[in-house]
């Protein structure tokens, strides 16, 4: 195949198998029965009762810690997270310059500010660049464990010890991934994480926020599940107590039929991580010695949840051939879901961050981020090639498919420039 003709000039394609290639979540007989079962029992849960209450249980179990609280998305996990660790108007939050918005957007709603900090080669948190960031108003850092890729958390863990900070976690790419065999979203004060269609535990819409701070939980609580879960799960003498049938004002809530997917699919976490383990391991191996792009470094700490497979475009090893055609050419091979990230960006380069005032008056006089101070996390983001790992054994042709196409262009780059 390789002698073929790249498709993009005329060639036959490497990849004829039609899209979509890959989709998640995997509905399976269990997701049905759960969620008709749900229809049934209830559509509105107002306390920790039935699915909310085996949700949040097994989650809990399954990361082995004390407190979860569902939500109705990741945003307003992060929401809560954060309004639960008293962070208010004027503090500051050190998030990576690399994430998903919503990592950072809460904090605009608490009148609190991200602090962007730098990221390094692999997209993980630059300590030396957010070691400056530091003032006497920071109070706590977020880390995000891109695509699925543990942050070094015993790094972590100290530089925050060191620095007087709470650690907090957004961990929306990592359900099941883990540091030292611990858990991603176990080593800070809390950590909150999305339950959204494509990330490895899926909700469809919805949330969690996990912690082992039973005061810090109280407050999850009040900020976005007002009244009855308020009053059953606080205990009366609290002084927080007397909140709880308005709690902070926001409704938060999961929706139950979303509750129901996530409990049917928890149980198949662990298999579909086992499967993409195998899956990206068979992917890196076969793309390993090939000019252009570059596997992810993987330490043999981490044990990833391949949220994606990131590779490292390296322009120079392919005569300088620029990214976007290098993207035309493998799409056109037919690998048609190989992917620039959209809207994992960085944030510097959101008009919400330069520019905050226009939408949120409170931000106008602050000097914002802009484009170029974060020359770490453009870096990233301008080289980087995404791929899909898929999870079952009936897809590795697929997988084998896609690492082909990208060989097959990269030896025929010549043709290109
Ligand atoms: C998806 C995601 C969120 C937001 O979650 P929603 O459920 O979409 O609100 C936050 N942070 C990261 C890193 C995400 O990937």
């Amino acid at each position: 195949m390789n002698d073929s003709p790249l498709a993009l000039l005329g060639g036959e394609p490497a990849i004829t198998t039609p899209g979509p290639h890959f989709t998640w979540p995997p509905i399976a007989e269990p997701d049905r029965e759960a969620v008709a079962a749900q229809l049934e029992a209830a559509v509105s849960i107002p306390d920790r009762s039935g699915v909310v209450a085996e949700l949040e249980g097994a989650l809990a179990s399954y990361l082995g810690v004390q407190h979860v609280v569902t939500t109705c998305t990741g945003t307003a996990a992060l929401h809560s997270m954060y309004a639960a660790a008293g962070i208010g108007p004027g503090d500051e939050v050190i998030v990576p310059a690399l994430t998903f918005h919503a990592t950072a957007t809460p904090l605009f709603h608490l009148g609190a500010h991200a602090v962007l900090a730098d990221v390094d080669e692999s997209g993980q948190l630059d300590l030396d660049d957010a070691a400056r960031r530091i003032t006497a108003r920071t109070k706590a850092m977020v880390a995000v464990h891109l695509w699925g890729m543990p942050e070094d958390m015993d790094a972590l863990v100290s530089f925050t010890d060191a620095h007087n900070l709470m650690l907090l976690e957004d961990g929306s790419h990592a359900h099941g991934a883990t540091w030292n065999s611990k858990r991603a979203g176990t080593f800070g004060a809390a950590a909150a994480f999305s339950l959204n269609g494509p990330k490895p535990l899926s909700a469809g819409e919805g949330g969690f926020v996990a912690t082992d701070d039973s005061e810090l939980y109280f407050r999850v609580l009040l900020h976005g599940q007002y009244n009855k879960r308020c009053r059953r799960e606080i205990p009366a003498n609290h002084p927080l107590a007397r909140y709880a049938v308005t709690g902070m004002g926001l409704k938060l809530r999961i929706h139950p039929l979303a509750a129901a997917l996530a409990h049917a699919q928890l149980p198949r976490l662990d298999g579909y991580l086992a499967g993409r383990q195998a899956t990206a391991a068979r992917m890196c191996a076969a793309l390993d010695e090939v000019p252009g792009v570059r596997m992810p470094r993987v330490s043999a700490s981490a044990g990833p949840s391949w949220y994606a497979l990131p590779l490292r475009y390296e322009p120079a090893e392919l005569g300088g051939l620029p990214l976007q055609r290098f993207f035309d050419a493998v799409h056109a091979e037919g690998a048609t879901e190989a992917d620039q990230p959209g809207s994992t960006r960085p944030l510097a380069t959101h008009p919400l961050f330069q520019n905050p005032g226009a939408l949120l008056p409170g931000y106008a006089e602050r000097r914002n981020p802009a484009p170029g101070d974060f020359p770490g996390a453009e870096h990233v983001y301008t080289t980087t090639l995404k791929l899909p790992v898929w999870h079952l054994d009936e897809d590795v042709p697929l997988a084998d498919a896609y690492t082909q196409a990208i060989v097959k262009v990269a030896a025929h780059h010549e043709d290109l420039l």
